[in-house]
C-alpha cells in the first residue's frame, strides 16, 4: 500500500509540474501576444426571433498563435486573469469591439454590442475610466454598449459590487448577467442589482424539448426576469424546436448556433441580413 501511495504521489506530481509548465508557458505566449497584436475579435448575432433581425452581436475573443494555432478563450482566459493580463486584454476587447460597434452605426445597422468582463476587470479601480474614455474616444451611444458580468463576480462583497454597477449604469450602459442560472446569486439579491438582460446558461437550453425539468427552469428564469422589468437571451440555442419553445414562453432574444456561429468582421459585412433564418 505504501509504495502504490508513493506511485500515486509521483504520478501526482508530475501531472501538477505539467499543468504548472502549461500555464507558465501560456503566460509567457500571452505577454507576446499582447505585444504582436494575435488577438482579433469574432461577433455572434442576437437575433429576435420574432422579427429575425440582427438586434445585437456579442464580442468573443480569439488568440491565433503563429504556431501552436487557435488557442481557445477557455484555455487562455482563466490564465490571462490569474496573472492580471487579462486587465490589458480586456481593454483591448473594449476598444476593438466599441470600434467595430461605430462601424456598424455607421453602415446604418441598428446592433448593438455585448463584452464579456472578467471578475478582475470588475474590480479594476479604473474600469469606469477605461469605459467612459472608450465610448468618447469611438463617439459610441453608451445606450449600444452591453456589458456581460457572471453572478460569481457579484457575489462575494455584494454592497461594493452594487455600488460598481450603479456606477456603471450612470455611464449609460447596458448591464447584463451571463451563464445565469449556474453561479449562486440568491434571487433576493438579484432584485438589487441594476442589470438589464439576464442571458439563460446554454446548459438549460441544450436539452430542451428532451428534459422536461430544464424546460421548466427555463420558463421560471424568463417568467421571474420579466417581473423584474429584466430583457432575457437565451444562448447556446441549436434547434427549430428550441426557438418555438423559446418563443412560446416570451424570450424573444437568441443567440445560438441555430441562427449564426460567431462571425469575423469581414462575414458580418459580407452577410445579407435577409440570409439569416427566421
Ligand atoms: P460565453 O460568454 O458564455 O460565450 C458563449 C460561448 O458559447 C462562446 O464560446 C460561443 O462561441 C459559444 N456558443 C455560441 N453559440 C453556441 C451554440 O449554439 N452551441 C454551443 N455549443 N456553443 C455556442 P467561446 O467563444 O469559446 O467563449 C467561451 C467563453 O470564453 C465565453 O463564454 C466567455 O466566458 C469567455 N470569453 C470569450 N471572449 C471573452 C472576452 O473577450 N473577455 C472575457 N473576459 N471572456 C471571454
Ligand atoms: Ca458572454
Ligand atoms: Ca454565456
Ligand atoms: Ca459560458
Amino acid at each position: 500500500a505504501k509504495a502504490k501511495g508513493r506511485n500515486t504521489f509521483h504520478f501526482y506530481s508530475q501531472e501538477l509540474n505539467a499543468a504548472a509548465n502549461e500555464r507558465l508557458h501560456i503566460e509567457n505566449e500571452l505577454r507576446q501576444a499582447i505585444k504582436s497584436q494575435q488577438f482579433s475579435l469574432q461577433y455572434q448575432p442576437q437575433i429576435d426571433s420574432r422579427s429575425g433581425k440582427i438586434v445585437g452581436y456579442e464580442a468573443l475573443i480569439r488568440w491565433n498563435h503563429p504556431t501552436e494555432g487557435g488557442i481557445p478563450p477557455t484555455k487562455f482566459i482563466p490564465i490571462a486573469e490569474a496573472t492580471g493580463l487579462i486587465v490589458e486584454i480586456g481593454t483591448w476587447v473594449l476598444k476593438e469591439a466599441c470600434r467595430f460597434s461605430s462601424v456598424l452605426k455607421s453602415k446604418g445597422y441598428t446592433a448593438d454590442i455585448s463584452i464579456n468582463l472578467s471578475a478582475r476587470q470588475f474590480k479594476d479601480a479604473n474600469l469606469i475610466e477605461t469605459i467612459s474614455h472608450t465610448l468618447d474616444e469611438v463617439g459610441l451611444p453608451p445606450s449600444m454598449l452591453h456589458l456581460e458580468l457572471t453572478e460569481s463576480m457579484l457575489m462575494g462583497d455584494v454592497e461594493a459590487a452594487i455600488e460598481q454597477l450603479k456606477e456603471m449604469k450612470k455611464l449609460g450602459v447596458s448591464l447584463s448577467i451571463d451563464d445565469f442560472g449556474t453561479g449562486y446569486s440568491s434571487l433576493s439579491y438579484l432584485k438589487r442589482f441594476p442589470v438589464d438582460v439576464l442571458k439563460v446558461d446554454r446548459s438549460f437550453v441544450k436539452d430542451i424539448p428532451e428534459d422536461s425539468n430544464d424546460m421548466e427552469i427555463t420558463a421560471a428564469i424568463i417568467a421571474m426576469a420579466q417581473k423584474l422589468s429584466m430583457k432575457v437571451v437565451a444562448e447556446g440555442v441549436e434547434t427549430a424546436e428550441q426557438v418555438a419553445f423559446l418563443q412560446r414562453n416570451n424570450c424573444h432574444i437568441v443567440q445560438g448556433y441555430y441562427y449564426s456561429a460567431p462571425l469575423t468582421e469581414q462575414q458580418v459585412f459580407a452577410q445579407e441580413p435577409s440570409i439569416m433564418r427566421v
